[in-house]
């Protein structure tokens, strides 16, 4: 599924990789800002711990859960598509989707935002919500409204704009929207800043950083509201296919035993995760070609 938003996708994608390499690695994309740019609203502190840190932490897991495994090989949207609602893959999922909601929430904000959205986007803002001041006190609502660590999301949903909601890690994707800005509400986003004032924040953050312009461009490579890869009902059927399983004796068993669905590919991510650990620790010599492509990319990046 092509849904991420074309000024994240070279970003955020695995990263190229020669015939023989080790497995892909993805990278930490760089703020598209200075770290200081947000402020008074949110300060350089909050935006380098969230971003060497926080997002950093998702992304190295990401790393070291997927070396040697078949996700090895996937793009970040096929890896969250294809572990959404599966809960054998439940880290995977989460440290996926963390990657990947980062990079789309820095470019949704801008020093200088708020504002008033592009023409094309006002239109069918007023059209989806009959106005912007509306939209505006949608996303207030939602971001105070998420119980705990989330997201809101405005989204495409088939051609109709909305205004979601999800907790942790979740995003809009496996559900067949395209997720054109976003607003993180864990606290991590804000609390140095604003403590508790989690709508302090986000107030401050719609009427001074959104940025309507990427939300506008992430809507104009997409009119139509198809956001299919080539095939726009193959996730779809992937999806049906995952919850018809859940759903089955079978796969609720397996759940229910915490048992793989897959046993070989659970015991590569278990030797991977061992891998990763003993590599943090500088201990496996089996695999440290494998280590400075990642440790060259992240220093270039960060
Ligand atoms: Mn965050």
């Amino acid at each position: 599924m092509n849904t991420q938003p074309s000024t994240t996708s070279a970003a955020v994608a695995a990263a190229p990789h020669p015939p023989q390499a080790p497995a892909a690695a993805f990278t930490l994309p760089p703020l598209p800002y200075a770290d200081y740019a947000l402020e008074p609203v949110i300060s350089a502190d909050t935006v380098r711990l969230h971003h060497t840190k926080h997002q950093k932490g998702y992304v190295d897991t990401l790393n070291r859960l997927v070396v040697d495994t078949p996700f090895a090989d996937l793009s970040l949207e096929q890896i969250i598509q294809s572990t959404a609602g599966k809960p054998e893959h439940l880290e995977l999922f989460e440290n996926a989707a963390q990657a990947w909601n980062h990079a789309l929430y820095w470019n949704s904000l801008t020093p200088g935002g708020g504002g008033v959205p592009p023409r094309a986007l006002r239109v069918r803002i007023d059209s989806a919500f009959g106005g912007v001041e509306a939209l505006k006190e949608e996303l207030r609502t939602a971001a105070t409204k998420q119980f705990g660590s989330g997201w809101v999301w405005l989204v495409l949903e088939g051609t109709r704009l909305r205004v979601v909601k999800t907790a942790n890690a979740e995003n809009p994707l496996s559900a067949q929207m395209k997720p054109l800005l976003t607003i993180d509400v864990w606290e991590h986003a804000y609390y140095l800043d604003f403590q508790n004032r989690r709508a302090d924040h986000v107030n401050a953050v719609i009427d001074k950083l959104i940025n309507w312009e990427f939300a506008a461009e992430n809507l104009a490579s997409d009119p139509g509201g198809n956001h299919g890869e080539g095939d726009p009902g193959a996730a779809q059927r992937f999806n049906d296919g995952q919850i018809r399983f859940v759903a089955s004796a079978r796969g609720a068993k397996k759940i229910r035993d915490g048992a793989a669905v897959r046993p070989e590919e659970e015991a590569a991510l278990e030797k991977a995760a061992r891998l990763g650990k003993a590599r943090a620790k500088g201990q496996d010599p089996a695999i440290s070609s494998a280590a400075p492509a990642i440790n060259s990319k992240d220093k270039n990046t960060t």
